[in-house]
């Protein structure tokens, strides 16, 4: 049922932030490759340093100027159009319209595309969206980040996505603690394939968290990224 004087959303729109690309990808393990990005509007998290408010935090952007609801044949259309082998969508939060998302996913999957997901690991894969998706770049957030811990961390989500061996971990460190408390975590849930990458906005920044991160990194057996979009482009949006 819909509202008075609301459209009907059919099932099948997607709530797109934005479309961009072609561009580098700057972060885990495809971090250097050449992509496009699809990002979605809304998150079910509040992070105190999220770098893309503008996708979910109506108190301060105008949802109706940031967003629209797009048919998922437009969406794959749209992205077709870019040169790219890999495609990424992120967020805020995908994970939210995976019904919407999966035949965004499969089209571009006949299409010879590699689809990988962005995620802050709330929300465990189901089917249809889940086939189609060659890996997710699982993102929890840690208590730097604000909110509660059962907000942000869902243990059974996350062994669900590990679950799927198509799965990799990245998380923001920002200080000695963070590394202390991703290795608890990772003790607890047997996590694998973990990367870990500073909270960095400038290229100077990036640099000196990568050098704080190197030791703690090699000695836990954790894979650092570094943010190769902001040593190129900072805080530029779309790069
Ligand atoms: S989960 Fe990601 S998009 Fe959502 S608020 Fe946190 S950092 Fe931002």
């Amino acid at each position: 049922m819909t509202g008075r004087g609301l459209l009907p959303v059919a099932r099948t729109d997607v709530l797109l932030c934005e479309v961009f690309g072609p561009t580098l990808q700057g972060e885990g393990p495809s971090a250097g490759q050449i992509a496009s990005f699809l990002r979605t509007g809304d998150c079910n998290l509040a992070c105190t340093s999220c770098d893309t408010p503008y996708s979910w935090d109506w108190q301060r952007f105008s949802r109706a100027e940031q967003t629209r609801r797009v048919p998922a044949a437009d969406v794959a259309a749209e992205l077709l159009q870019h040169p790219t082998r890999l495609v990424v969508v992120t967020g805020g939060e995908p994970m939210l319209q995976q019904s919407q998302l999966a035949p965004v996913a499969a089209r571009l999957k006949k299409a010879g595309r590699r689809v990988e997901i962005e995620t802050n690991g709330t929300i465990a894969p189901a089917g249809g969206l889940d086939e189609h998706v060659a890996l997710y770049v699982v993102s929890p957030k840690l208590a730097h980040m604000g909110g509660p811990e059962h907000r942000r961390i869902r243990p059974e989500v996350l062994i669900a996505f590990q679950a799927t061996r198509r799965a990799v971990f990245k998380f923001v460190l920002d200080s000695p603690a963070d590394a202390e408390e991703l290795a608890t975590l990772q003790d607890q849930l047997g996590l694998e394939r973990v990367w870990v990458m500073p909270e960095a906005t400038t290229a100077a920044a990036v640099v000196g968290g990568m050098r704080a991160l190197a030791d703690v990194a090699i000695e836990r057996g954790w894979n650092v990224s570094s943010r190769l979009h902001v040593l190129l482009w900072e805080d530029e949006r779309g790069r």
